[in-house]
């Protein structure tokens, strides 16, 4: 499967600091900055630096380092924010909409890290 990466999709400019962002960390792979249109009191993106398009891309296509990278950058994250449920802190979601299905907006790999409120279920009941 060949992925077609947009090089003009909102992140891959806010890589190349064309359009601002509130950054939360950065590391040799990643980018973590806050979402724009928060749905929790912590909503934060963390993007990979390489060109994926979405989850799937970034599992086939990725370097060990890149993943890794990118794994480790969520769990800093959460202990940035306080909100690990081992360490004393309330729990938070993790998420990646990939393609249609999932309502992808933007064309590169992210993942939402939600947290601060209950979240409620997953989704509602499907039958
Ligand atoms: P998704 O629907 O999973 O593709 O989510 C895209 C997310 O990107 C949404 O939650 C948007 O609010 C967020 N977003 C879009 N543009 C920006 C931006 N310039 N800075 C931060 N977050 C953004």
């Amino acid at each position: 499967m060949a992925y077609a990466y947009d090089p003009e999709n909102i992140f891959a400019k806010i890589l190349r600091g064309e359009i601002p962002n509130n950054t939360v960390l950065e590391t040799e792979h990643c980018l973590a900055f806050r979402d724009i249109a928060p749905q929790a009191p912590d909503h934060v993106l963390v993007i990979p630096r390489g060109p994926y398009v979405n989850y799937d891309h970034f599992a086939q296509q990725a370097s060990d380092a890149e993943i890794v990278d990118f794994t480790r950058t969520i769990g800093k994250i959460c202990a940035m924010l306080g909100i690990q449920p081992g360490e004393g802190g309330n729990g938070y979601r993790v998420v990646a909409n990939s393609g249609e299905d999932a309502i992808q907006e933007v064309q590169h790999l992210h993942v939402h890290i939600l947290a601060g409120r209950n979240l409620g279920r997953m989704l509602p009941k499907f039958d």
